[in-house]
């Protein structure tokens, strides 16, 4: 089957019968329903790029089983070029949303794009997981699926977690082995897009200790969505059905955000990727090079991102008429400076790409890594500067029927600023409410702090891989150096 257009992804969804919970209402129409509609909608847009004919050779490739046009992130990389037009790719993708649709699908297909590549490590668990990887991609390359993950078991103890352990009641964990395949039983967090997704990833990040106890914790395994025993619990929404006017964020791009319930869910033998080996699924995403494929696609992401907050940073300085104070240019530097950033670690991680062991083009892992440590800095930051340049005009933000209702003169006369009339003036500012103060803003703060890890486990990880010998080689030698009295 060819990319998907965004009608048969909608269809897709509609066709399932995913357990999806938002508070005590069990949604049977993720594409209708106010609270996620919007949403569906936004990633329906995304599939339809790849048939925009200006944008077509761009988003797909010819795929190398069926012959048709696939999306550009199932590309397995195995040169620059190919790097760098899937970076084009994720940049139209991410673009569309300024960055705010973090989960867009092309997150997840790099992740299982990579895996594949990698099938021998599944193998080093069981040569069957490594088939089974290897097809797993292949189907959702040509059936051009939607994606969530879950990586991480619940909050419960952080003493536990911390020695290794998970916390026996509340993980997920493997309760049973059948001739059908596992049965799991527990709940993970936090499958963002979950309700709107084809499938769901399972995987293992969590670091166990490698004994015994850890095994029914430690797999890896991909499976329908609508799988049953399955059950997605939803967050409240933050498209709360108003006009785009007035949230044009939330009513747009609430991509939600959900627990994962595993009621005894048999997971069949041909979906499973890894099995009871605490070591293996430690080292599954570094070994694999899967993270640093996501760290492309997020480095990508925080380009769109940044430069959206600064493009309204920059609007919003306009409309105030205060592009002459030189503060007012220091906080818009910094912005400026973190994009430039962003775009120095992603141009650095392409230009130092090699192949790897799984013969792929991988990214040069130190700047993605740069940038997905400081990228959860850089965000509130530009959240803060957007609020400190908007001040009291973030709260000057009457909805849109204001401008139909009897204080309507009121809002047109004393509205204006220094380049925009009233309307303009609301409408500019709603967004930069809908990023720096709304629900829909807190959680893309959050989010940011968050999606990829708990950042003190980022920057250890940081610590680890990077090659620090020669450095400390070189003070040494400065250290033993006798030239100097
Ligand atoms: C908006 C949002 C969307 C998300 N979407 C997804 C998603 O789609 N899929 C997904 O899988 N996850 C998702 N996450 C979850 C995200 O991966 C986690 O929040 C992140 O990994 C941190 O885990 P935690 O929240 O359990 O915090 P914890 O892991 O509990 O961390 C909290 C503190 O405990 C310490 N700690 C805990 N355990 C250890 C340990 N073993 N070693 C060292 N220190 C430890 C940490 O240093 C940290 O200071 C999302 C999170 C947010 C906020």
């Amino acid at each position: 089957m060819p990319a998907r257009t965004g009608a048969a992804y909608l269809q897709g969804l509609r066709e399932r019968n995913t357990e999806v919970w938002l508070g005590h209402e069990r949604i049977r129409d993720v594409t209708a329903h106010p609270a996620l509609h919007r949403g569906a909608r936004s990633v329906a847009h995304l599939y339809d790029m790849q048939h925009d004919p200006t944008l077509c050779d761009e988003m797909t490739y010819i795929s190398p089983t069926s012959g048709e046009r696939v999306g550009l992130s199932f590309l397995t990389p195995r040169s620059l070029d190919d790097l760098q037009r899937r970076s084009r790719m994720m940049l139209h993708w991410a673009r569309y949303s300024g960055g705010m649709l973090g989960r867009s699908p092309d997150y997840l297909n790099v992740n299982i794009t990579a895996a594949a590549a990698a099938a021998a490590f599944y193998a080093q668990n069981d040569a069957r997981f490594a088939d089974n990887i290897r097809n797993y991609y292949t189907y959702i390359r040509e059936n051009d699926l939607c994606l969530t993950h879950t990586l991480v078991n619940p909050q419960a103890n952080r003493a536990l977690t911390a020695a290794g352990h998970p916390s026996a009641e509340i993980a997920a964990r493997i309760v049973h082995e059948t001739d059908a395949g596992l049965v799991i039983r527990g709940a993970r967090i936090l499958a963002t897009l979950g309700p709107l997704a084809d499938e769901i990833a399972v995987f293992p990040s969590t670091v166990l200790r490698a004994a015994a106890d850890t095994a029914p914790f430690a797999f890896a395994f991909a499976i329908p969505c609508d799988t049953p025993g399955l059950r997605f619990l939803c967050r409240e929404s933050f498209d709360y059905g108003h006009a785009p006017f007035d949230h044009p964020l939330g009513a747009r791009f609430e991509e939600m955000d959900a627990v994962v319930i595993f009621d005894d869910v048999l997971v069949p033998w041909e979906r499973v990727f890894l099995k009871g080996d605490a070591a293996l699924c430690n080292a599954a995403y570094a070994a694999t090079n899967a993270v640093v494929h996501m760290m492309h696609q997020v480095v990508v992401k925080d380009i769109a991102k940044a430069e959206f907050l600064l493009g309204v940073a920059c609007l919003v300085v306009d409309a105030l008429g205060a592009t002459e104070f030189p503060h007012v240019h220091e906080k818009l530097a910094e912005c400026i400076i973190n994009l430039e950033l962003m775009k120095a670690c992603l141009r650095a991680g392409e230009a130092d790409a090699a192949l790897d062991q799984w013969g792929v083009m991988c990214p040069h892992r130190p700047p993605l890594d740069v940038a997905r440590n400081v990228f959860p800095k850089m965000y509130p930051r530009m959240v803060e500067i957007l609020q400190l340049l908007s001040s009291s005009s973030l709260m000057m933000t009457p909805p849109q029927s204001a401008f139909d209702s009897p204080v309507h003169d009121d809002i047109e006369q004393y509205f204006v600023v220094a380049k925009l009339a009233a309307r303009d003036r609301v409408k500019l500012f709603r967004l930069a409410w809908d990023i720096a103060c709304s629900a829909f803003g807190g959680r893309q703060v959050l989010y940011e702090r968050f999606f990829f890890g708990d950042p003190v486990r980022m920057a250890s990880a940081l610590y680890g891989i990077y090659d620090k010998e020669p450095l400390m080689e070189r003070v040494r030698q400065f250290l033993a150096r006798e030239d100097e009295s």
